[in-house]
This record gives structure tokens, C-alpha cells and sequence, in this order.
């Protein structure tokens, strides 16, 4: 388990990393997309003196509630500070911000540390967890419409098959998607202890769950709760909407700064600071190469708004993974956007 010594119930992974990207700015307000027990933030408020402003968006209620009082103790007795609760999803932040200002503020510094919190994991009633039993939830947001029961029981065996491959990367991905709509037949899948069940069953000569990097002692049913949470939250969706609008959002000279926890969100990131930066993604291939390629290199130069602070993503270190097993998939990416007074 987490670190024992430490007092809240969410430990903020890359911590030390996140605070030395911030390091160089002055920053007088910074936008917290994913607020959780608000770890990350009080720690921005205790670096930064001079920020007066915290603008913290989450879609879990239960967060901000959590992260509040820690944030106003790390600001005390600062004049003018000011913390703005932001309920909602962060593909939203451009409304949310709107709702604060107008124009709205401009942060000089953002963040986004994606996935789950401890505190949503060690929730039984919310079903995240295998280790729990609990119903098949797995809503981040509490008032949306989609849940992990809706998904398992209704969506079609191809369906099932498709998030198992794409984003729990089980390579037996047919067989499990084939066992669920078996064991549906059976009753519905409700409990999480059901769906451990019948994913158990697939367990062909061991081999469910293992290979891969750092799988070891990964449970066999791990992949699938991770490709239904991200399924149930539309998480890469709204990754991949959400970055553009958070770059935009950005102050002149401003910093954002990307946790991600899964080769499909660092996908995405890679791909929007790609583009924030003037450089090709994957998807304009077809256009770097042949006689244009030139003009159109010129072309992405010229609408480049941003440069990476990181080339490559920054890993945690191995203390913190041995400390923190949350920490060990994750990568973070930094870009800074162009203009500013050079900060
Ligand atoms: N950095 C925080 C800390 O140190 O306490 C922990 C953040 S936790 C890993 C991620 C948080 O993001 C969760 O509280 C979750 O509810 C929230 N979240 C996930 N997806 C979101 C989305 N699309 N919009 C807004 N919040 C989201």
C-alpha cells in the first residue's frame, strides 16, 4: 500500500517534477484541471508566493470538498487569494473558465494529472476497484449517465471486444469480450465481484494478465476495469478535446503540464503538444513528404503557438514507484506557450 506516513488520502504522483516544471514562472494564477484531494495544488500555493488565484475544475464532487480546506491552509494570511471551485468536466474548461470572467482569466500555469484518485479507488459503492465488491459504477462524474453495468450488460460482444483491446490492451481481448456476454446470458453482470467472476473464467493456462511491461502481479481482471472505466468516462474523448482548449487557454509564456497514465492518453498528449509546437503528428504523413512537404513544414511552423519544455516524457523516479505503485505508469509532458516577458 501508499506510503503510511502520509496524511491525506491521495498521494500526488510526480510531485517533486511537477512543481520544478512550474519552478521558472511567476504564477499568479493556475488552473487545476483535475483537482482530486487537491495535492497537487496546495503544493503549487506553497511553491508560488505570489499566486493569488486557483482556479480548481473537477467533476467529483467529493474532491472538492477534500481539496479546499488544504488549499486555503497553504494560502494563509496571503492577501487577495482567491480559489475558484470549478464543478466539471475539464473538455469544458473553456465555458467553466468563462463562467469566472469576462474574458476570461488567462492561467499562467495548468495542470492535468488524469485517472483516478486513491480516494475514488478505495470507494467500494463507486466499483472501481476489483479488490472491492461493489457495484458496477466507475462514474467519475456522479450525475453522468453512463455506468460500467450499462456498458457490460447492453453493449454488443464486438463492442466489448473493442474498448478491451484499445484501452485495457488485454491481448486476449476476444476471449474475455466473449465470457462477459456468456456469463450476462447467465444473470446480469451487477457486482464487481461477478465481473472479476467471469473474467477469472478466461484464464487460459495462466496466461490472462500476464506479459507486458511491469505486468508482474497484475490481476487478471485489472485491464478490463481500467478499459471499462475509460469507456464509462469517454476519458480519451475528452483528453483529446480538452487539450487544445487548455493551450488556448494558457497566459503568454504560461506552462501546462500533462500526467498521463496510459500509452493512449500520452498518445494523445504527444500528439497535441506535436501540434501546439509546429511539428507533424501521424496524421498529416501523408502531406510530409513530396514536393509540398517544404511548404507545408513552413505552414506548421508558422501556426505554432507553443515549445516543449520536456523532448521526452519525464518517468517518476524508482524511489517514488517503490513508494507509490500509482506512480509507476505514469509520464509527464510540459510545453510552454511562446510570448510572455520570456518567464
Ligand atoms: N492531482 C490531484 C491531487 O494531487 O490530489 C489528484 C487528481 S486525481 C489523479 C484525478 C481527478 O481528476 C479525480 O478526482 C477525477 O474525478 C478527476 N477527473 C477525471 N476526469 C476528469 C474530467 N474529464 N474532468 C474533470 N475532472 C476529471
Amino acid at each position: 500500500e501508499e506510503a503510511a506516513a502520509y496524511p491525506y488520502p491521495h498521494v500526488p504522483v510526480m510531485l517533486r517534477e511537477v512543481l520544478d516544471a512550474f519552478a521558472p514562472l511567476a504564477v499568479s494564477s493556475y488552473l487545476d484541471c483535475t483537482l482530486g484531494a487537491g495535492g497537487h495544488a496546495s503544493e503549487m500555493v506553497a511553491a508560488h508566493p505570489e499566486l493569488r488565484t486557483v482556479y480548481g475544475i473537477d467533476v467529483d464532487p467529493t474532491a472538492h470538498a477534500l481539496a479546499e480546506p488544504r488549499i486555503r491552509a497553504a494560502a494563509a494570511g496571503r492577501q487577495g487569494f482567491e480559489l475558484r471551485l470549478l464543478r466539471g468536466n475539464y473538455r469544458d474548461l473553456r465555458p467553466l473558465l468563462a463562467t469566472v470572467s469576462s474574458p476570461p482569466p488567462q492561467p499562467s500555469a495548468i495542470l492535468m494529472d488524469l485517472g483516478v484518485s486513491s480516494m475514488q479507488i478505495d470507494t467500494a459503492e463507486r466499483g472501481f476497484s476489483f479488490m472491492r465488491e461493489g457495484p458496477l459504477d466507475m462514474r467519475m462524474d456522479p450525475s453522468a449517465a453512463l455506468s460500467a453495468e450499462e456498458v457490460l450488460n447492453t453493449w454488443s460482444e464486438a463492442e466489448l471486444g473493442r474498448i478491451i483491446r484499445d484501452y485495457g490492451e488485454e491481448k486476449l481481448w476476444k476471449v474475455v469480450a466473449r465470457r462477459l456476454v456468456q456469463a450476462r446470458e447467465v444473470e446480469p453482470i451487477r457486482t464487481t465481484t461477478q465481473l472479476v467472476r467471469a473474467v477469472g473464467q478466461t484464464q487460459i493456462g495462466g496466461k490472462l494478465g500476464k506479459g507486458g511491461k511491469g505486468a508482474k502481479g497484475v490481476h487478471p481482471a485489472t485491464r478490463t476495469f481500467q478499459a471499462l472505466r475509460i469507456a464509462v468516462n469517454d476519458e480519451l474523448r475528452r483528453l483529446e478535446q480538452a487539450l487544445p482548449d487548455a493551450i488556448a487557454a494558457l497566459a503568454p509564456g504560461g506552462r501546462l503540464a500533462v500526467i498521463s497514465f496510459h500509452s493512449l492518453e500520452d498518445r494523445l498528449v504527444k500528439h497535441a503538444f506535436a501540434r501546439a509546437t509546429g511539428r507533424p503528428t501521424p496524421e498529416d504523413e501523408h502531406r510530409t513528404y513530396g514536393a509540398d512537404k517544404f511548404a507545408f513544414l513552413d505552414e506548421l511552423e508558422a501556426s505554432r503557438v507553443a515549445y516543449l519544455v520536456t523532448r521526452k516524457p519525464v518517468l517518476p523516479s524508482g524511489e517514488e514507484t517503490e513508494r507509490n505503485p500509482r506512480a509507476r505508469s505514469a509520464k509527464l509532458r510540459v510545453l510552454q506557450k511562446l510570448g510572455g516577458s520570456g518567464g
